[in-house]
């Protein structure tokens, strides 16, 4: 297994459309491993093949509720490759963070409560019903394979709000701030 680079805004990639997973032989396998691992390292709920550079339509998700410490641990991972929603109700206001966009997070209004349809890792059909953390870890993950990022889903004050903080977490972590 390997760990993979994720890449940031605004990095061109992060803004295509990715192809719907069609092999799901041991090339795909191993780059799932990866993309685990790496979701792991970089100690975050959700990675989308995306965000490592792959336009694949496939997103890893462990909710690692904390135990009883407040320590964040393992639970159970999720791959979803070719999901869908089917279903949506209700509407739910969460702070998002995200990998891609480090240092900063905002408050953003999703489905609460949805289904989806997906194919598990090996490619055999499933259907899953979620809600609140778990529904909106999904549809944060699910945008990435579209091209979109949660400040895409923010008001337009609150967008450049929270991209100039970016620009500015960037800059004090001592990357230059590449050209929008
Ligand atoms: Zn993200």
């Amino acid at each position: 297994m390997a760990l993979l680079r994720v890449l940031t805004h605004p990095d061109p990639r992060l803004r295509l459309v990715a192809e719907r997973v069609t092999d799901f032989g041991e090339a795909f396998q191993t780059f799932v491993d990866d993309l685990v691992e790496t979701m792991y390292a970089e100690v975050g709920r959700g990675l989308a093949a995306p965000q490592v550079g792959a336009s694949l339509r496939v997103v890893v998700i462990d909710l690692r509720r904390p135990d009883e410490g407040g320590k964040l641990v393992p639970g159970d991972v999720f791959v979803l490759a070719n999901p869908e929603i089917t279903f949506r109700e209700g509407e739910i206001v969460w702070r998002e963070g995200c990998l891609s966009l480090p240092g900063i997070a905002a408050e953003v209004l999703r489905t609460e409560h949805l289904k989806l349809r997906y194919q598990d890792r090996l490619g055999e059909h499933h259907v899953l019903e979620a809600r609140d953390l778990f529904a909106v870890c999904i549809q944060h993950e699910l945008d990435h394979l579209d091209g979109t990022l949660y400040v895409d889903r923010l008001g337009p004050l609150e967008r450049a709000l929270a991209l100039q903080d970016y620009t500015e977490a960037q800059h004090l972590a001592g990357r230059q701030a590449p050209p929008a």
